[in-house]
């Protein structure tokens, strides 16, 4: 199998202006509740999320606007993405965090919000000022005539509100049936379909099949959307796209304002380092390191991956090096010295 093809499409042929921030990897992805109203089969969410209210600023779980803050500073944030679940679920817990960040950074800060919802007129004119971009995300049924639907109308008042207004949604085999609706919408983005932990039996009992080993993306998600792809308001987001240039700009950009002078920062924007456990707070170091190269805790020494090779043969207790996200970020790799 070819795990190259769904690149072949330009990546970025029609950028809105949140997916230009994306893309440099300079937005915060702030996911505001898991529950929804909807039960798409092909929801790409983690059993993690889904269905529960949590809230992530990027990978980490917060309960208050100020945490979101911290966060967004600790990468430099330019923006930010709105996302869920479905963020109208809390209408006011969305304009409190949104507010928040206009309040902090100003109204430079770009907001863009998914929805799977139409809201009224009321709740879009309560976003209004607060979010810049809306990316509605109807189901595919409603997609042929969607003119027809509320989502039609939610589409005006957003227009009339001065947000920048788009369609999102996943590559499902009757994509095509956007075509005539591009005229009313500033942007459609395409997401490869992806395969998850929580619609892995949806997709088997649909026939579908995965791409590649390495990817999660489906089979047939790219030749769906191959037609519509190339007209111009259209831009195509394949799920390698997502994963080799989103989100390693974003954890380089994390990694370069967080990292420790002993922390290696990888192409991938992860960082290495090493631990040696013992009693942190007393052990003595060897001697001739530079002791800013060391971070002391309860159980632990936290060291350069180079120091804990020098100094291995040295010191007591279990050595090891590790890789992982910046910011206290996921664990990918524990490596015994
Ligand atoms: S609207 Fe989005 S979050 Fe809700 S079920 Fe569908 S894919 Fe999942």
């Amino acid at each position: 199998m070819d795990d190259n093809t769904s690149e072949d499409l330009p990546p970025h042929s029609r950028l809105s202006a949140g997916c230009t921030l994306c893309y440099e990897g300079a937005k915060l992805v702030l996911f505001l509740t898991g529950l929804c109203h909807r039960d798409c089969w092909y929801c790409p969410l983690s059993q993690e999320r889904k269905n529960r209210d949590v809230i992530y600023a990027n990978e980490h779980l917060i309960s208050s606007p100020g945490e979101m803050i911290q966060v967004a500073k600790r990468m430099s944030a330019l923006g930010t993405g709105i996302t869920g679940g479905e963020p109208f679920y809390f209408p006011e817990r969305l304009i409190e965090y949104a507010g928040a960040l206009k309040k902090e950074f100003g109204p430079e800060h770009h907001i863009h919000l998914y929805t799977g919802m139409a809201p009224d007129e009321g709740m879009i004119r309560s976003i209004a000022g607060l979010i810049d971009e809306i990316r509605f995300h109807p189901p595919a049924e409603l997609w042929l005539n969607l003119k027809e639907t509320p989502f039609h109308d939610s589409i005006k008042y957003a227009k009339m509100a001065g947000l920048d207004v788009g369609i999102e949604v996943p590559s499902l085999p009757n994509i095509d049936d956007l075509t005539g609706y591009l005229e009313n919408i500033d942007f459609l983005n395409i997401n490869e379909l992806e395969w998850g932990d929580f619609n892995a039996d949806e997709m088997r009992s649909r026939g579908y099949l995965l791409r590649g080993d390495v990817s999660n993306a489906v089979l047939g998600g790219f030749e769906s959307a191959r037609k519509i792809s190339s007209l111009p308001k259209v831009h195509w987001c394949s799920s390698d796209f997502k994963d080799r240039v989103q989100l390693r700009m974003r954890l380089r950009r994390i990694a370069a304002n967080t990292a420790r002078e002993f922390d290696e920062i990888t192409e991938d924007g992860t960082i290495i380092y090493g631990v040696w456990e013992c009693d942190g707070m007393k052990e003595a170091l060897p001697e001739g390191l530079d002791a800013n190269l060391f971070e002391r805790f309860d159980d632990r020494i936290e060291t350069g991956w180079w120091i804990l090779e020098e100094i291995s043969g040295r010191i007591k207790g279990t050595a090891y090096y590790i890789e992982r996200y910046p910011d206290d970020g996921i664990i990918i790799e524990v490596t015994p010295v």
